[in-house]
Parts: C-alpha cells; sequence; structure tokens
C-alpha cells in the first residue's frame, strides 16, 4: 500500500493491493452487529471502531514500488474508521431519534477532534456510502472516517475560492450564497433555527442537497449544544423526505466538508453537509458518464428548482 501522485492531475490516489482481496463476508454475518468480534454486546448507542481494511494506517509500510522524482509515492499514513450509527441491525439514519442522530454527530465530534491531534492528519473526512447501488455490502447503518495525510483535491478547491471571495468581498462566499437562497426561497428544502438546507443553484446531483450552519463557522467542533441538535433534527427531516420521495430506502453519499486540521487559519471556510444520491428519478440512475468523468463537467438534465420542489413537497413524516 503507499499513495501515488498523478503527475498530469496533480493529486494523490491511494493504492492498496490487499484490499481488493477483502474475503467475502459469510452469508447472514454482520460485523457491526452488537456481540460479533470488535463490538461490544450492550452499552453503546453509537461506536467508533478501526476499520478492518484500512486503505490508511497509522504505521503504513514503506512503500514497495520504485518510485522517483516524476512518479513520487509516500505512506499511506491516516486511519480509517468505522462509525456505527446504531446497534439496529435493519435501521437506516434516516430511522433513528433526533437523540440517537445527536449521538452520532457527537461521535463525528469527538473523533473529528481526537483524530485532528495527530500530526500526520491534515484532513479529517466524515462520509456516509448507503445503498447497493453505491456498492455498499454492509447493510447494517454505518458511516465511514478518513484521516488524509494531505487535503484532498476538492476540498483545497473549496478553499481557494472561499479565500479569494474573502479576499475581494471581505465577506464569507457561503454565507452569502445562504443569504441568495434564503431570498430565492425556490430551491429551499427546509430549515430551523440554526440550518438550513438546500438545492444550490449550482447543483451537481438531482437531488444534491447541501445543509449549512447559518452562523459562520467551520467545524463541528464549533457548534453548540443547541445548534447540534438542530443539525440532527434537519438530518433527519431531509433523510425522511429523500426515503417518503419514492417510498424507498434512499441511496446516498454524504460528505461532510469541515476545514482542514493542519493548524492554520481557515477564517473564510463555512462547514457544510453534501449530499450525492444516485438517482435522478424513481428507478432511474444517475450515471457520472463520459462528460462528467472524462471532462469534468456535470450535465443537469432538470432544473434544480423542479428538484427542489419534489423535495419540499414530499413529506418528512
Ligand atoms: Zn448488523
Ligand atoms: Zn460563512
Ligand atoms: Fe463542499
Amino acid at each position: 500500500m503507499e499513495l501515488r501522485w498523478d503527475p498530469i492531475l496533480r493529486e494523490w490516489i491511494i493504492v492498496s493491493g490487499e484490499r481488493g482481496k477483502r474475503p467475502l463476508l459469510p452469508e447472514g454475518f454482520c460485523p457491526f452487529c452488537p456481540g460479533s468480534e470488535e463490538v461490544p454486546k450492550s452499552g453503546w448507542t453509537v461506536l467508533s471502531i478501526p476499520n478492518k481494511f484500512p486503505s490508511l494506517r497509522p504505521d503504513p509500510p514503506k512503500p514497495d514500488i520504485k518510485c522517483d522524482r516524476l512518479y513520487r509515492c509516500r505512506p499511506a499514513r491516516g486511519v480509517c474508521e468505522v462509525v456505527i450509527y446504531t446497534p439496529r441491525h435493519d435501521a437506516t439514519l434516516a430511522d433513528l431519534s433526533v437523540e440517537n442522530i445527536r449521538a452520532v454527530v457527537d461521535l463525528w465530534t469527538e473523533r473529528f477532534e481526537e483524530l485532528s491531534k495527530r500530526d500526520y492528519v491534515k484532513y479529517v473526512f466524515i462520509f456516509e456510502n448507503k445503498g447497493r447501488v453505491i456498492g455498499v455490502t454492509l447493510d447494517h447503518p454505518h458511516g465511514q472516517i478518513y484521516a488524509f495525510p494531505f487535503i484532498p483535491p476538492l476540498i483545497k478547491r473549496e478553499l481557494e475560492s472561499s479565500k479569494q471571495y474573502w479576499k475581494r468581498n471581505g465577506r464569507c462566499l457561503f454565507c452569502t450564497i445562504i443569504e441568495k437562497e434564503k431570498r430565492d426561497s425556490t430551491r429551499v428544502i427546509c430549515e430551523n433555527d440554526d440550518f438550513i438546507c438546500f438545492l444550490p443553484f449550482f447543483a451537481h446531483w438531482p437531488y444534491g442537497v447541501h445543509i449549512y450552519p447559518k452562523r459562520h463557522l467551520s467545524a463541528l467542533t464549533d457548534l453548540t449544544d443547541g445548534e447540534k441538535d438542530s443539525f440532527a433534527s434537519i438530518l433527519k427531516w431531509i433523510l425522511r423526505k429523500f426515503d417518503n420521495l419514492f417510498n424507498t430506502s434512499f441511496p446516498y453519499m454524504m460528505v461532510l466538508h469541515q476545514r482542514p486540521t493542519d493548524n492554520k487559519p481557515y477564517p473564510y471556510y463555512h462547514f457544510h453537509v453534501e449530499f450525492y444520491p444516485p438517482y435522478r428519478e424513481k428507478n432511474k440512475l444517475k450515471y457520472f458518464a463520459s462528460v462528467e468523468t472524462g471532462a469534468g463537467t456535470v450535465t443537469f438534465d432538470y432544473t434544480p428548482e423542479a428538484k427542489a420542489k419534489e423535495l419540499r413537497d414530499s413529506p418528512e413524516t
């Protein structure tokens, strides 16, 4: 395992040859259910455990591939963890009580804080892949955390544009976007005292909503107790809307975008959550095909305004 540098796109690739050989789990066996190997039988609501097949490790092997100044490589140092949302095997984040989701938020915050302290961790990435169509093989509700030894490229891009906006306009790019979306409320899905959820003007995925704290802050650790409750409740709200939209357990990728953890100041960054659900209509998948993947340009075959209305009209109960 190692990191390999792509000198054309200028980004790191995580290569872990042995991960491809992960054993198939026996039918009916769940490694995340209470009482299995690493998971206590009782006494917990949410739990984080090391990923058994990590692509980044605190003590990675030395790269055993020939590298040079163009073909650079470095050890795949970092941390991969799994966050188990509940002991209940047959639930999803959307099914959990707001209190249970709040416990997930608290654990995310705690892991972010702990992993941030390690000197080799430059970015803590919290996410969930949900649904078989995304390639998830374990049904037990869980998310993951990757603690990267570098700032990933999409985050870098967000940092660069928000820094530039801050310099030129003296204010936060994301705060400005929130204000614009609020003023023209056609793409707003739901909001509470502290958070707002909308499909942005520039949405990439048909149901690719963003959630923002209304207060300008850059990480989970900046949230007050009350804001964490509001965060849990807006999460539950949008997840219910997703499930009710097509009467299915809605698949998605969900990512938390926070400031890096390299101890540099990021006053211009604003914490948010992004969703990338793979559906464009009931039973119709949105593929990131040639134009998206090979040219890096998104095609959106609907209007964000119409898709936002669908979600607004979908019940949250
Ligand atoms: Zn299970
Ligand atoms: Zn802001
Ligand atoms: Fe983002």
